[in-house]
């Protein structure tokens, strides 16, 4: 029987490579529910070549357009997250997909898990917010999450068979960004642009931006901890520009396991999809041979502050972790407005890390919360101050 997938920011980089590789799939999956935001135009086209049984649209002109386009055909076109999350409690969905970017993601992400659905997650912000409760929520539904980000996928793959307390530590990779090697001062002129130009990865602008700041490597510290249950000095970062090891785990013998491929999110894609499987595909295959120097250093975390201040909010742990991220989301969002410089991201994070109320145990709608108190303080901050 196929399986019923609904692939959430089906009109983004990972929503749109994930339908590539289901596409080689047909007699596996059957998309059921397509969700976008603003791009009208390429959801109408997925919906034509998909024809799910849902097609959510959150941005109120795109749903105008959408709609008017497509009556008359089977799917039926909702507006709103509300909409999503009844959606989503369709029975004929099995598998969601989560691809939307930031706390967008949350919501759908806890209704996934109360429907009982195995989740592909790509979405970190949800996790990085509240990875705790969703964690346990996800034990008590008995709700699979599999990693879709490829230094998650990579670890996923190399604790396969092996005793958790025999986990020395888990190793993220990351490529450093395009601004790598360049000095305090040369980061001080960044243009969005140049930031959305990633030396290896083609990514959405968020995550681009991110990863440039290195708030990317930060975020997947976090994710990867609740992900893992891994206690915080159990987690490391190291620079591989190459981007071929997705990540390693070294264990208390001394061993160290590692996941390699081409730097191709099909790859981790397609392993979630087809877990506990493997299918073939046409992406290159790696070669050692065509790829002798795979090289490391340590991470900066002086020159890029936001991974200190996440590993200082893994650390501290309560609602920290959301206030980190929620800075971190508008201040990239005015920074790609051309509203707030790219070397005082980490400014407007420290900011509200030291300023928002901390909380030590937060529940679920304290999360909420603190979220969107962070998205308007963040807000009135950069107003201030600019
Ligand atoms: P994109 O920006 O390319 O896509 C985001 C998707 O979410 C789009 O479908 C977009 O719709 C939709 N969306 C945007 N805002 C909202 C909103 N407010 N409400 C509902 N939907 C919304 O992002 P990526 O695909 O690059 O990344 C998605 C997630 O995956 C992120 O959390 C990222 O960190 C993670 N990830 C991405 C990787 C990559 O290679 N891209 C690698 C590993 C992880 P529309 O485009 O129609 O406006
Ligand atoms: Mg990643």
């Amino acid at each position: 029987m196929k399986k019923g997938i609904a692939i959430l920011g089906s009109t983004g980089s990972i929503g749109i490579q994930a339908l590539e590789v289901i596409s080689t799939s047909p007699d596996l999956f059957s998309i059921k529910l397509l969700s976008g935001h603003s791009n009208a135009n390429l959801l109408i086209n997925q919906i034509d070549q998909f024809h799910p049984k849902y097609a959510i649209v959150t941005e109120e002109n795109a749903f105008k357009t959408v709609s008017k386009a497509i009556s008359g055909v089977k799917t039926q076109v909702f507006f709103g997250e509300k909409n999503l999350l009844q959606a989503l409690e369709d029975q004929e969905i099995d598998i969601v997909l989560n691809a939307l970017v930031g706390f967008a993601g949350l919501n759908p992400l806890i209704s996934s898990i109360k429907h009982n659905k195995q989740i592909l997650l790509a979405n970190k912000e949800s996790l990085v917010i509240a990875g705790e409760l969703i964690m346990q929520m996800a034990k008590v539904n008995k709700s699979e999450i599999i990693p879709i980000d490829s230094e998650h996928s990579a670890i996923f793959q190399c604790l396969l068979g092996e005793n958790k307390n025999t986990i020395e530590k888990i190793i993220l990779t990351a490529s450093g960004g395009p601004f790598l090697d360049y000095t305090v001062e040369q980061l001080k002129n960044i243009s969005p642009e140049r930031a959305l130009k990633h030396p290896v990865w083609k990514m959405g602008k968020k995550v681009s931006v991110d990863s440039a700041s290195l708030m990317n490597k930060g975020l997947e510290v976090i994710e990867a901890r609740w992900l893992f249950d891994l206690n915080p000095n159990q987690i490391d970062v190291v620079i591989h520009p190459q981007s071929i090891i997705h990540s390693l785990v070294q264990f208390t013998d001394g061993s160290l396991k590692a996941q390699l491929s081409s730097p191709d999110m099909r790859v981790p894609i397609q392993y979630a999809l087809h877990f506990p499987n493997r299918a073939e595909n046409s992406i290159s295959q790696f070669s050692l041979i065509d790829n002798p120097e795979l090289t490391f250093r340590q991470a900066d975390r002086k020159k890029f502050r936001n991974l200190a201040l996440a590993f200082i909010a893994m650390e501290k742990g309560g609602n920290l972790p959301a206030i980190l991220n929620a800075a971190n989301e508008v201040a990239v969002q005015a920074f790609l407005d051309g509203k707030w410089p790219f070397y005082r991201i980490p400014e407007l994070v420290e900011e509200m890390m030291n300023y928002q109320i901390f909380i030590s145990k937060p529940d679920l709608q304290t999360y909420f919360e603190t979220t969107k108190k962070c998205f308007a303080d963040s807000e009135a901050y950069i107003r201030k101050h600019t």
